[in-house]
């Protein structure tokens, strides 16, 4: 009966580091997927996640299942991360929050509410945006489609083309905006654009949904970070907005974040959640505590939380060094070619340019494994690497 069933292509940005594992080189390097890497490219475990899952050894907690929303200690840091402790939203309980599967698993439920209580609505997704928005959206019956938000041209944002996009969306159409460090461009609006969005959404009674994984990897600040949903917030727009502590607590294999309403009235909040739990009760049941309580200890603690920010930074700042190596290596080679996007853009990656040709040159001659939308994971690359990649694009992108 199955014998009809195709092979699924592989996922663009997982099949590359399959393809990595797969490489013999000693010259290799994974660029592809967005996960931070030391200078001598292994994976980091933050100290603070050690101390937290020490202290959660020696509480001796138990195996229980969690209410279908989560742990409540783990929400209530988590809403406040976002939104900022002394938000009137959470005070007044207009905030719905379930603790969900990491960001994917929050943007999910989200798309199954959106397909179950908002039907016909269309997402919109920058072009381009994470890979993986589409599928979400298109696994859950939800039509999507994209706005414009990259300009080649500038190496920045279309700002005028979204604008317009946004304007021509139906009535009621569901906007997916990046809360900051857009994937893969590394280009964000500026405070006045975010302004801008927010009164075209209100003209249009659109409903924003933001993907926030990588609050912390922007601007360096936890709260500047979060300033575009604290800001639709002030201006009492409702919104969507899925969290993911994969990459600021580098707790990628946990599956921890949270999918959360914020909205103008606490009844519709409590409603909200209650079909959020009746969703994700078929799904999964529960979600899972270890995360969840390592997330508790750090977030929810004053001197756990500054030794985060602390290590934040270290991450944020090995990042920003090696993009600057990279773009001095560039710039050493070839001088004459404009290497600023580099250095303008923002979070762990670099938005290259380069076409899926060029892409397959850096992985087939060069052992380079990137995506091949052009997009470089600098998270994964070290300062002894630099010009070993820019020799590399640069053969790339002249040939
Ligand atoms: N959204 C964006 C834009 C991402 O880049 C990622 C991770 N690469 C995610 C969501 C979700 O990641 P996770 O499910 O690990 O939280």
């Amino acid at each position: 009966r199955l014998d009809g069933v195709e092979m699924a292509p592989p996922d663009p940005i997982l099949g590359v580091s399959e393809a990595f594992k797969r490489d013999t080189s000693a010259d290799k390097l994974n660029l592809g997927v967005g996960a931070y890497r030391t200078e001598e490219l292994q994976p980091y475990v933050l100290k603070v996640v050690r101390k937290a899952e020490e202290r959660m050894l020696a509480a001796n907690e138990n195996k229980e299942y969690l209410p279908i929303e989560g742990l409540a200690s783990f929400r209530k840091a988590t809403v406040e991360l976002l939104l900022g402790a002394d938000s009137p939203t959470i005070k007044e309980g207009r905030v719905a929050c379930l603790q969900s599967l990491s960001g994917t698993g929050s943007l999910r439920i989200g798309a199954a509410f959106i397909a179950k209580f908002m039907p016909g609505a269309v997402a919109f997704i920058s072009r381009p945006t994470w890979g993986n928005h589409k599928n979400i959206f298109a696994d859950t019956g939800v039509e999507w489609r994209e706005y414009s938000y990259f300009d080649p041209e500038t190496i920045g944002l279309d700002f005028e083309g979204m604008i317009a996009d946004l304007e021509a969306a139906p009535e009621g159409s569901v906007v997916v905006l990046h809360g900051c460090a857009h994937n893969p461009t590394g280009v964000d609006p500026t405070k006045e654009q975010w302004a801008k969005i927010a009164d075209v959404i209100i003209a249009k009674n659109l409903v924003p949904f933001f993907d926030v994984a990588y609050q912390g990897f922007a601007t360096g600040s936890l709260e500047e970070d979060a300033f575009a949903p604290r800001y639709f917030a002030e201006r009492s727009i409702e919104f969507a907005v899925a969290q993911s502590y994969s990459k600021n607590l580098g707790l990628y294999a946990e599956r921890v974040g949270a999918i959360s309403w914020v909205l103008n009235d606490a009844g519709a909040a409590d409603r909200v959640l209650s079909q959020m739990k009746r969703i994700a009760r078929a799904v999964y049941s529960n979600p899972p505590v270890h995360g969840a309580r390592i997330v508790s200890e750090v977030v929810g603690n004053e001197e756990m939380f500054e030794e985060w920010k602390g290590e934040m930074d270290m991450m944020a700042g090995r990042i920003k060094a090696v993009r600057q190596e990279l773009y001095d290596a560039l710039v050493k080679l070839e001088p004459n070619k404009d290497w600023s996007f580099v250095t303008k853009q923002i979070g762990m990656f670099s938005f290259t340019g380069m076409s899926p040709a060029q892409c397959d040159n850096m992985t087939n001659k060069h052992h380079i494994y990137m995506t091949r939308d052009g997009r470089l994971s600098l998270a994964g690359l070290s300062s002894s690497k630099c010009q070993y990649l820019a020799e590399a694009m640069i053969d790339s992108i002249d040939n």
